[in-house]
């Protein structure tokens, strides 16, 4: 993908999901001026195997390591909606969130994870965080009457956005150049640290690096991210 957007919200479902993602073409889109926002849907306050640990505190440790990552990026805002980790549902009031940051970003690309992973597992935050996604982009976002109290209430104006672009998919159709960026990644995905327990910091680098390298191979580029893009008139 050649085109350079001029604002892009990203839609995570917990703590790291998109720094390990996307966080290449975010470091890749700032350095390039783009402003990127970010939302954050779940606490991660279930992503430990350790047993002395409570939910609370981790999603402490969560909030703070997404905030961090976010900053080596230089994301512009981390909008953090602290819904329990692996209790999204496909409804109204989730749906009225994310068109909520749609309508106030008024983002030209949103990015999120792919809903429909046939063959791989997905986390059900992922696939409901998707589909959230897809559907608060269109038509929630675009048509006033759809949550017509934003609009109303709040001033939000409905907004069209041209692309979604999917990460975690089995149909990547849309790689993006992170060769110039990847040690801004590996140090994004490095602030995870509750993430990575047991993992050294070559482990973890020669990881990211490794997946970068599969994502860019055929297309050229050295290291790449991969995606599905979905496009919609504007
Ligand atoms: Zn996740």
């Amino acid at each position: 993908m050649d085109e350079i957007p001029q604002r892009v919200l990203v839609v995570t479902p917990h703590p790291d999901d998109a720094e390990g993602w996307c966080g290449g073409t975010i470091a890749a889109w700032i350095k390039q001026d783009v402003e990127v926002h970010y939302v954050l849907c779940t606490d991660g306050g279930k992503g430990t195997r350790d047993r002395q640990i409570t939910s609370q505190q981790l999603a402490a440790t969560r909030e703070q390591e997404q905030r961090d990552a976010a900053r080596v990026l230089g994301v512009k805002e981390v909008v953090e909606l602290h819904h329990p980790d692996g209790e999204l549902e496909d409804n109204q009031d989730f749906r009225r969130e994310i068109v909520r940051q749609i309508r106030s970003v008024r983002p030209d690309v949103v990015m999120c994870p792919e809903p429909y992973r046939r063959n791989l597992a997905w986390h059900r935050d992922h696939r409901i965080t998707g589909q959230i996604t897809l559907d608060a982009v269109f038509p929630a976002a675009r048509d006033h009457l759809h949550f017509v109290e934003l609009w109303r209430d709040e001033g939000l104006e409905p907004h069209k956005t041209a692309t979604v672009l999917l990460w975690g998919t089995e149909q990547a159709d849309t790689r993006i150049d992170i060769t110039d960026v990847l040690d801004i990644k590996i140090k994004a995905v490095m602030a995870h640290r509750s993430q990575m327990t047991g993992r050294s910091d070559q482990e973890i680098a020669d990881f990211v690096k490794e997946r970068a390298k599969e994502a860019g191979a055929g297309e050229g580029y050295i290291y790449a991210e991969a995606f599905r893009k979905v496009t919609f008139r504007v």
